[in-house]
């Protein structure tokens, strides 16, 4: 089953992107967020193009779809998202352990938005975010806590995600690569 059936929408809002420093953690919270099931990529505040070059470049050769955005400002995004009936979950070591909220989570079936930061995040999004969830009560990385949180959300499945349109394939295998090219 395709988990983008379960939520309409489970789009990562990424805050804080410094284009000087950032691109490649940035990257890395986008290519977490197509591989673990998540089905859009939101850049807060600047339009890295190189960012979502690499973003592009996956997604054209792995396949799969996804929704990407940037220059948003991060308070409207969140306002306009809860509007129109989705919830917001702020990533926060500071938050509920993921492990005591995320069956409520899990439950609902509205379109879910996942905040992560980069450094300092202002108090807006611990007061307008439905959930403020830790993963653990220790500081790690957006890239680490996403991870394991699209896991738990998703119990695991999203291993199993077929994505459409790729063009090359892993075959598991013990040792060595062996890739298989299923384009056009
Ligand atoms: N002191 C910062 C804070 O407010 O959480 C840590 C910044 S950390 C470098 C960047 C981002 O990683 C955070 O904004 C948060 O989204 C995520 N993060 C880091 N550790 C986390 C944890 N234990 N649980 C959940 N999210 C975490």
């Amino acid at each position: 089953m395709d988990l983008r059936s379960v939520y309409s929408k489970v789009y990562v809002l990424r805050l804080g992107h410094r284009p000087a420093r950032d691109k490649r953690i940035t990257t890395h919270v986008g290519l977490v967020a197509r591989a673990f099931g998540a089905n859009g990529f939101i850049l807060e505040g600047v339009c890295d193009e190189a960012v979502f070059e690499s973003l592009r470049k996956v997604l054209k050769v792995w396949g799969g779809s996804m929704v990407l955005e940037c220059g948003v400002k991060g308070e409207n995004y969140v306002e306009m998202w809860r509007g129109s009936g989705g919830e917001v979950i702020h990533l926060t070591m500071y938050g509920l352990n993921v492990d005591d909220v995320i069956d409520v989570i899990r439950v609902s079936a509205k379109p879910k938005l996942i905040v992560v930061g980069a450094e300092k995040v202002e108090k807006f999004y611990y007061e307008a975010s439905d959930y403020n969830v830790a993963v653990g009560s220790q500081p790690h990385s957006e890239v680490s806590a996403l991870a394991v949180f699209l896991d738990r959300l998703f119990r695991g499945r999203w291993t199993n995600i077929i994505f459409e349109g790729a063009k090359l394939k892993i075959i598991p295998h013990s040792r060595g690569k062996m890739v298989i090219d299923v384009g056009e």
